[in-house]
């Protein structure tokens, strides 16, 4: 009930917030309150099922955020997918267990993000993870997957692996031939997950392979240890802000929330508040208790508790496009096959495409800075820049993901520039905890984000004209040679990329990880700046994109975090 008081509130029931709950309850001395906006979807069909990608979408588990008009993208409002469940977002997303590239999360270390970097990573991706070795499943036996057990941590909680519908027809070994053959080839890679990305893999997902349901955060952190009875979940139940103590510390003493019967009540926390509502709710729940900038904060009457401008900037997210062809062969079981371009792989002309873009980097800085009231320094943004160039150029990180899926008699794809550099911004647009925030990610505002969309569907097409492919398939149906030539320029791809793009669903880096003075809202302990006990766990803190999806290094990053807070007991 809520008179009780407990050591722990972490807001948001989801990928991050669970991971942090079931590792703060194995202190038994130690209570904790989940508070989860939405319920339980346990038994949901929309999010068991492993073939049921969008099944959610649009149903009451789906906080469908919504853009504004996309000044640089089409006018379009997008709607930005995010789950509204005990388990969150990865209850609806699209399972896929894709880590990132060394060198970037080395980078976050070379941003003054001291002692994050792949080294120190990597050992709770492993933590986390419960793998499902493929040769134990006979369903696999052609499949053409592969792994390095070094890469992989088999006593976690979360089930990564392949379910019992991968195509196993020898398709894959089609692919990788045909990914060889390319002019400029592409190899296999055995095994993704280990911080080298670069090639052609199949990869795992987060399934459990035995029974062929999707593993979600629920299933993995919560519902085999919800017993103990030091940890809480309230479903349905919606976080409206802090609440602070008196005092000259910023020390919050608990959350504000209203019940599922609508009642509105306080529920108190002695030691911290831990936010983990997601890259689109934490900056605005920080916002509501009167964390942020007071330009903004005063326009909606909220008095400014802390001054931190940049809390609901650096929103950076990707953007999604598709090419269809044709197949030749009907397809009725279902796999997804990856390719990760370097630089030098998706752009004929990388040098000339590096020299020009580090030219421009200076003028994206300014823009990015003049766009949010520089907040966020044009100096500062403009080093980060460089660090993404040198992951792009110099560190050879990928800069597209080429996702490659049969269909019945279609080959789908869906291809992504990994590290686009438009950044937009996410606030709250009134004091009243349910309205919807103002969210604007500036898609395509930095003209190389479309150029690497441009070069990723071009790649697509080669694949196409390549043997074997090119025999296995027919015509490309969307958008058709008809609608963009093949000899198209990025003028020619761009009115078919800008009105059929749709948010990768990748939002990161709005309550960011950085030291203070480049714009940071949390320290490297996750807290954050001014406040003694509120930290943000969810995919805010991430300071920059990465190259794989973003749910294996969340649970890395909350395993993580976890073990901080413990360490502070
Ligand atoms: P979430 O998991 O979203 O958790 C936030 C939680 O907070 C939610 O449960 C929410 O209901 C709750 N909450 C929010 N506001 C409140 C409030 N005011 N009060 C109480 N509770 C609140 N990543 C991959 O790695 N692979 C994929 O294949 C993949 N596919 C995706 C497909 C889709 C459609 C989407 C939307 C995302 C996909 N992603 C994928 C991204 C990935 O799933 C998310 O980045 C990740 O799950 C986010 O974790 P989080 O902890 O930051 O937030």
């Amino acid at each position: 009930n809520s008179d009780s008081k407990y050591d722990y509130i972490v807001v948001g029931g989801g990928t991050s917030g669970l991971v942090v709950a079931n590792r703060l309850s194995e202190k038994e001395n130690i209570n904790v309150l989940v508070i989860e906006a939405g319920g339980s979807v346990y038994n949901n069909p929309n999010v068991t099922d492993t073939l049921g990608y969008g099944k959610a979408f649009g149903t009451d588990i789906d906080w469908a955020y919504k853009t504004t008009e996309q000044e640089h993208g089409g006018g379009i409002v997008q709607t930005v997918r995010a789950g509204k469940a005990l388990g969150g977002t990865s209850t609806i997303n699209g399972m896929v267990y894709l880590r990132a590239q060394t060198a970037q999360i080395d980078a976050w270390e070379a941003a003054g993000n001291k002692g994050w970097n792949w080294k120190n990573l990597f050992p709770y991706f492993k933590k986390g993870e419960q793998f499902q070795s493929p040769e134990k499943y006979s369903f696999l036996d052609g499949s053409g997957v592969t792994y390095d057990p070094a890469y992989h941590g088999f006593n976690g909680p979360l089930k990564v692996g392949w379910s019992s519908t991968q195509l196993n027809d020898g398709l894959a070994q089609k692919m990788n031939t045909t990914y060889k053959n390319l002019d400029v080839p592409v190899q296999f890679n055995k095994d993704p997950n280990g911080g080298d990305m670069i090639g052609y893999s199949l990869y795992p997902k987060t399934v459990d392979s035995e029974l062929n349901i999707r593993e979600d955060a629920a299933r993995a952190y919560y519902y085999p240890y919800q017993n103990r009875t030091n940890l809480h979940v309230w479903l349905n139940t919606h976080a409206n802000k802090l609440t602070w103590k008196d005092g000259k510390d910023v020390t919050a003493d608990g959350v504000e929330v209203t019940l599922s019967n609508g009642t509105t009540t306080v529920v108190k926390a002695s030691r911290e508040v831990i936010l983990a509502a997601g890259s689109l709710k934490s900056p605005v729940l920080l916002e509501l208790s009167g964390v942020g900038n007071p330009d903004i904060l005063s326009k909606y009457g909220i008095d400014t508790k802390l001054n931190i401008p940049t809390v609901g900037e650096n929103l950076q997210d990707q953007m999604n496009n598709g090419l269809q062809f044709d197949a030749k062969t009907s397809y009725n079981m279902s796999a997804d096959y990856v390719s990760y371009p370097s630089a030098a792989q998706l752009f004929p002309n990388h040098t000339a495409v590096g020299n020009e873009l580090l030219r421009k980097l200076p003028a994206y800085a300014a823009k990015v800075a003049s766009a949010n009231g520089n907040v966020t320094s044009a100096r500062d943004l403009q080093r980060f820049f460089k660090i993404q160039w040198d992951l792009i150029f110099k560190s050879g990180i990928p800069v597209a993901e080429i996702l490659l899926e049969p269909s019945g008699t279609t080959y789908d794809t869906e291809y992504w520039g990994s590290v686009p550099f438009s950044r937009g911004n996410v606030h709250l647009s009134s004091a009243d905890p349910t309205a919807a925030a103002i969210i604007d990610p500036k898609y395509f505002m930095l003209d190389f984000d479309l150029h690497a969309q441009v070069e990723a569907a071009r790649f697509i097409r080669e694949i196409f004209k390549t043997e074997p492919f090119a025999s296995m398939s027919g015509d490309e149906t969307s958008p058709g040679l008809s609608s963009v030539a093949a000899s198209a320029g990025d003028e020619g791809w761009s009115d078919f990329i800008k009105q059929n793009y749709r948010s990768n669903f990748h939002p990161i880096s709005t309550t960011a990880m950085l030291p203070k003075e480049v714009g940071g809202v949390v320290d490297t302990s996750l807290k954050v700046y001014g406040t003694s006990n509120v930290r943000v766990v969810d995919a805010s803190v991430i300071p920059f994109q990465v190259c794989g999806h973003l749910q294996s290094t969340i649970y890395a990053v909350a395993e993580r975090a976890a073990d901080i807070i413990k360490k502070q007991l």
